[in-house]
């Protein structure tokens, strides 16, 4: 093969390569949004199971002091009894103990229901809690991989910038502006050449043009797109026999 024709497909492999890595580099930092975003969740749960049982003890104060009330209003309406004159104010004031006791015992339903809602106000807050410190611990493994992964990249990125220059500068000047101009405009300067077939614009070659470049002992570019051919085939399982 051409000793240029060479280059020039090794320089498009490094440079397609600079390329990858670049972005891969720039995607580093998104890996770790899902897990920020997932931490961010996490904390907020165990926020809000922590006020829920804040709120669930506020409740319970007041209901106990409301039964301290109630049962205030039991010895109060007890000690009148003896003082009432008729028989109908003390059947009211009787009632009236009668309804404190109700309430006193629905108020009382009410605590073993917020106690029991506390309980399990534990358990979410564990539970909260463990899947807070999980994610903490994940998104810190996270962060040193991508760190790993940035200095990798960096190093690679650094060997191929070293191989492109020292590739370019193998290159004459006339190569170097056509390599660069159908990199500009065509995305791609060098392409593979197979089946007849440019593999940049995927355009029949005239067959006298495809043997040129089968051989590869000249610099061809392709009469339609203009890039750099290099014949590489598959071989079929036919060509083998
Ligand atoms: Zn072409």
């Amino acid at each position: 093969m051409h000793k240029d024709l060479e280059i020039l497909i090794k320089l498009q492999s490094v440079d397609s390569f600079i390329v990858e890595r670049k972005r891969d580099q720039r995607e580093i930092p998104e890996r770790l949004d899902g897990l920020k975003r997932e931490l961010e969740k996490a904390k907020k749960e165990f926020e809000k199971a922590k006020n829920t049982k804040k709120e669930i003890a506020l409740q319970r104060r007041s209901k106990e002091k409301l039964l301290d009330e109630l049962a205030e209003k039991i010895a109060d309406r007890k000690a009148r009894l003896f003082k009432v004159k008729t028989n109908e104010e003390y059947a009211a004031l009787l009632r009236e103990i009668e309804s404190f006791k109700e309430e006193i015992s629905n108020t009382e339903d009410e605590i073993i229901i917020l106690l029991d809602k506390d309980e399990e106000m534990d358990k979410v807050i564990e539970e909260a809690e463990k899947r807070v410190k999980e994610l903490e611990a994940l998104l810190k493994q996270e962060e040193a991989k991508c760190r790993e992964l940035t200095e990798k990249i960096d190093k690679e990125l650094e060997e191929a910038l070293k191989e492109k220059e020292r590739l370019w500068e193998s290159l004459d000047s006339r190569l170097k502006r056509l390599y660069e101009k159908l990199k500009a405009t065509k995305g791609s300067a060098v392409a593979r050449a197979a089946n007849q077939t440019c593999h940049g614009c995927f355009t029949e070659l005239p067959p006298q043009l495809f043997l040129e470049v089968k051989k590869g002992e000249t610099i061809t570019q392709c009469p339609f797109c203009g890039r750099i051919l290099y014949y590489w085939e598959e071989k079929s399982s036919t060509d083998e026999g």
